[in-house]
């Protein structure tokens, strides 16, 4: 594939006429007509959900924007909640850039920053000033970046607690409940009958962020914007009665805790399989596991998934970690098109984070990543914009590179590679 000799570039040599997108632009601030159109989007929307939708607000009496707004994130009618719960207020919505594929033009219009995930982004910092100091609106982001695996909290970036401490705002958290059990990112094709609740809460008061530290910020926020589905689903006695509720689930859940095989599992219906040791498990519709022979190893699925990330950091730290795998790969330098790449290698290790090898456009190159520098992975599970593969995707300044790996479970494994390998090398 490349030459030890040859030389590398950092970056893909795109053709010239290669068409970037300016991820710094400023966001327009709302127009009347944008807060109609989002408030239309949530009220066309919503009422689908026949289980009904609920925001209960707290500590909202009185407040009035600037503030952060953070919300959990578990599907696409997230965004319908958020501008449910913010209307009649303008909101500046931070959207990944693939978001903006083809759509960008309506997105600009309706005052969303966009951002490449896990990146250092100094001009969303410029922009959340914007949005706060100079237009004296919301400013709200999915900080999680991604949807949820498995229905629980994900990594939160620390430059939450300086962007709110620098711009001397109110924090408020929107978490939402149910919205990933109707549409579970590892199925997330499918619905099933769930009622939405979300709670808007102020967190942090003005005056209180003028009292406390970054690290005493981001600890409220962190402590604010913990959640589990599957035990509010319990706690509330959802029952989930398709019977295809488990279609899915092999793709968060890829390693055996019977035979301890990765990447044989798999699922129909409302069950889940080793393909290896021919162990099941059956779904009850209250989203527990329960074996159908012998042990229940985990009958709560953040319980399983928590155990493979234990794994991970084990074999990350006994040095029995690295991923290596030739890979199909895109190019998504801008936000109108993806670039066939070809084929690349791919590597990943404790030392050197992802190393991506190829060749493009006549031109060999070399894009890493470090793990100090990455502190998530966005994953995305039959992804539409690639006809539906299992990929993942590693930022460089300038462009997302979108890897498809041999074999499918390694983008969940590599997500928990990725952060784990983050946590060792910051400890
Ligand atoms: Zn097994």
């Amino acid at each position: 594939m490349t030459n030890t000799n040859q030389v590398f570039t950092e970056e893909i040599c795109y053709p010239n006429n290669v068409k970037k997108y300016d991820l710094s632009k400023p966001p327009v601030k709302q127009s009347k007509t944008a807060v109609r159109f989002t408030r239309l989007f949530s009220k066309v929307l919503l009422p689908l959900l026949r289980e009904g939708h609920k925001i209960e607000k707290i500590n909202m009496d009185g407040l009035k924007p600037p503030y952060i707004l953070l919300s959990n994130h578990m599907q696409w009618m997230d965004f319908p909640v958020l501008f449910d719960a913010t209307y009649p207020e303008r909101v500046n919505l931070v959207a990944a850039n693939h978001v903006y594929y083809k759509d960008y033009a309506l997105l600009e219009k309706l005052g969303c920053m966009c951002t490449r995930k896990f990146t250092t982004d100094i001009g969303l910092v410029r922009n959340c000033h914007r949005v706060l100091q100079d237009y004296g609106d919301i400013f709200a982001m999915f900080p999680e970046a991604r949807y949820t695996p498995d229905g629980t909290q994900s990594v939160l970036p620390e430059a939450i607690g300086k962007l709110a401490k620098k711009n001397n705002v109110p924090v408020v958290i929107l978490l939402n409940h149910g919205n990933f059990l109707n549409q579970p990112f590892w199925s997330h094709y499918k619905f099933r009958k769930v009622p939405f609740y979300a709670t808007l809460k102020q967190v942090i008061s003005a005056e209180d962020i003028q009292k406390l530290s970054v690290e005493e910020i981001n600890q409220i926020i962190r402590d604010e914007f913990q959640y589990d589905e599957y035990k509010w689903q319990k706690d509330n006695n959802i029952l989930i009665t398709e019977k295809y509720r488990a279609h899915g689930l092999h793709k968060i859940l890829y390693q055996c805790p019977h035979c301890m095989a990765e990447g044989k599992t798999t699922s129909n219906g409302t069950q889940l399989m080793c393909n290896a040791c021919g162990k099941s498990w059956e779904m009850t519709e209250l989203g527990e596991l329960i074996a159908v022979n012998g042990e229940t190893e985990f009958s709560h699925i953040p319980d399983w998934y928590a155990w493979q990330r234990e794994n991970v950091r084990n074999e990350l730290l006994s040095g029995n970690y690295k991923y290596y795998d030739e890979v199909q790969v895109y190019g998504f330098p801008g936000v109108d098109k993806y670039y066939n790449l070809g084929k690349a290698t791919v590597t990943h290790d404790l030392d050197n984070g992802f190393v991506i090898t190829g060749q493009y456009n006549g031109s060999n190159y070399r894009i890493s990543r470090g793990v100090k520098s990455h502190y998530s992975l966005h994953i995305e599970y039959e992804f539409g914009h690639l006809k539906g593969v299992d990929c993942f995707e590693v930022p460089t300044k300038n462009d997302s590179i979108y890897c498809i790996p041999t074999e499918k479970y390694m983008v969940t494994k590599l997500s928990l590679a990725t952060e784990e390998a983050y946590k060792i090398a910051n400890e």
